[in-house]
């Protein structure tokens, strides 16, 4: 078993070091196919049903490249703002392992299909950070290995392993950043910012599914640190497929007091591959890491080049949707919001579900309050994603409408709401189901606020005197005696009436 890992105060490492980060995100693109043969790229399944002679490194078999996947590949480039190659290839990247049963991958090298641009990222106090990005290339998932018999699920203790080649060719691009530095205390944060900004971006070009639960958005997180008077980057780590946005935000941390730690106390970093532990939000060492050499790249002599047309080029730049962050600003404008409104409306993860709900004619205001308070705590409470509730921008949209003509009140609407989210069918439907419209019928109204009046004489007398606040008393009992069901204004108008007259 390892030591412990001595750890600096993090008031302490960012006062004495300026750390430096660097960025890997791998994403898979959701084609329909896989990127060099023709079958189904598809999450999970039997294992090894989805495989050829191609994906499975059979001798003899060719690969052919996915043109979708080469577009969905520029589109990318084009979103964070690259140069797009005139002219680029693939490479060999040779290595031993199981999982990848070609002994290569297929990758790019030295020629990346995308290069040199950048994303801008905004901090959670409206800071924003340009994160300069390396390239973004073109390569090939591997399979997957599972380890059985082990109490880590790791290949360590494990009595044997299977394998399943269904995700073994599966598109990926890997975009990489420059070293970000700069940041200071704010380097995790950063991370975390760069890693959500660039998940929207891939999930407005529609070109994946960014799942990082299922891992079709990887991050490994290089972490170095500089001392203050250093002129050159320190060693770095790389942590491997930190796989949620909280994590890349706690590993970056935490590698940042690690080694603080360790160069405070004269050691050095070993360069090295990390693994972080979701359970205690701590990295251990990996493996010592390659470079470039050791994987002997060499151009893939089975595919030919890649050579985009200018017109291609530009053909893809107009399929570019609305950038999130540019539409963020839009919204902002058009929904009059403040700063922390908009924040909390990106926090909850809202920004289309509300859209969506104005285009099914609610106002911002309305839309933004169901979804960013009542069905916010709901998906809280049933602990989904508040776009994974059973219910629609346009159920909810179709409720608020319900207040809006007086037909529910608020408090029905959550009823209306709830029997939505339990299946019962549309808004309408659970209204006619559970009985909730609200007594609208003057002369049933009438009814139960003279059987109030009459119940409590006293208070009848109050208002008569020029109480008028003792009203409350009967609009409540009258509210009782509906089940909620009436629209407690025109209550309060009738008792007032009722008594004058
Ligand atoms: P590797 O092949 O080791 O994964 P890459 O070039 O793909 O290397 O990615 C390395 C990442 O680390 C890049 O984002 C790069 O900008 C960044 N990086 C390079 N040097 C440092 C350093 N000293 N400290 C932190 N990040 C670094
Ligand atoms: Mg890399
Ligand atoms: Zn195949």
């Amino acid at each position: 078993m390892t030591a412990v890992a001595e750890l600096m105060d993090y008031a302490e490492v960012v006062e004495r070091f300026d750390p430096v980060l660097g960025l890997e995100v791998h994403v898979e693109l959701s084609t329909n196919t896989k990127m060099f043969c023709g079958c189904l790229n598809e999450f999970g399944g039997e294992p090894n049903t989805k495989t050829c002679p191609t994906c499975l490194g059979l001798p003899g078999s060719l690969p052919v490249v996915n043109g979708k996947a080469v577009e969905g590949a520029i589109r990318i480039g084009l979103a964070l703002n690259c140069e797009i190659a005139e002219w680029c290839r693939f490479a060999r990247k040779n290595y031993f392992y199981p999982d990848m049963p070609k002994n290569f991958q297929t990758s790019q090298y030295d020629e990346p299909i995308a290069f040199n641009g950048y994303l801008d990222v905004t901090l959670d106090d409206g800071e924003v950070v340009r994160v300069e990005i390396e390239r973004a290339h073109m390569e090939e998932d591997t399979g997957k290995s599972l380890h059985i018999g082990g109490a880590t699920g790791r290949i360590h203790g494990a009595e044997h392993s299977l394998l399943d080649y269904n995700r073994a060719g599966v598109p990926l691009i890997e975009i990489v950043t420059k070293p970000i530095e700069g940041t200071g205390a704010r380097a995790p944060e950063v991370a975390r910012a760069y890693v959500t900004a660039l998940r929207d971006l891939l999930r407005a070009l529609d070109v994946s599914d960014v799942r990082m639960d299922q891992g079709s958005l990887r991050c490994d997180a290089n972490v170095s640190l500089m001392a203050k008077d250093a002129t050159e980057f320190g060693t770095r780590t790389e942590t491997k497929n930190v796989n949620s946005l909280r994590s890349v935000e706690r590993a970056v941390r935490y590698e940042m007091t690690r080694q603080a730690a360790i160069l405070a106390g004269g050691g050095s970093i070993r360069q090295e591959t990390r693994h972080f532990q979701e359970a205690d939000g701590t990295t251990s060492s990996g493996r010592a890491k390659e470079t470039a050499e050791d994987y002997r790249y060499f151009p893939e002599p089975d595919l030919v080049p890649i050579a985009p047309s200018r017109e291609w080029v530009e053909e893809l730049r107009a399929t570019l949707p609305e950038m999130p962050g540019e539409r963020r600003k839009r919204i902002q404008d058009e929904w009059k919001l403040s700063d922390e409104a908009l924040r909390d409306l990106l926090n909850v993860g809202a920004v289309d579900l509300v859209a969506a709900t104005v285009e099914s004619g609610a106002t911002p205001d309305e839309a933004r309050g169901w979804w960013v308070n009542t069905l916010a705590q709901e998906a809280n409470a049933r602990e989904v994603e508040l776009a994974d509730l059973p219910i629609t921008p346009a159920q909810v949209a179709e409720v608020i409408a319900l207040v809006s003509s007086g037909e529910l009140t608020n408090k029905l609407a959550k009823e209306v709401a709830q029997g939505v989210l339990a299946g019962e069918g549309s808004p309408r439907e659970v209204v006619e189901k559970r009985g909730l419209k609200v007594v609208s019928d003057d002369s049933a109204l009438l009814t139960a606020v003279d059987e109030a009046l009459a119940a409590q004489p006293d208070i009848a007398d109050k208002i008569r005197g020029g109480k008028v606040a003792a009203a409350g008393a009967i609009v409540g009992a009258v509210m009782k005696a509906t089940k909620g069901q009436a629209d407690a204004k025109r209550v309060r108008e009738l008792v007032i009436e009722r008594v004058g007259s």
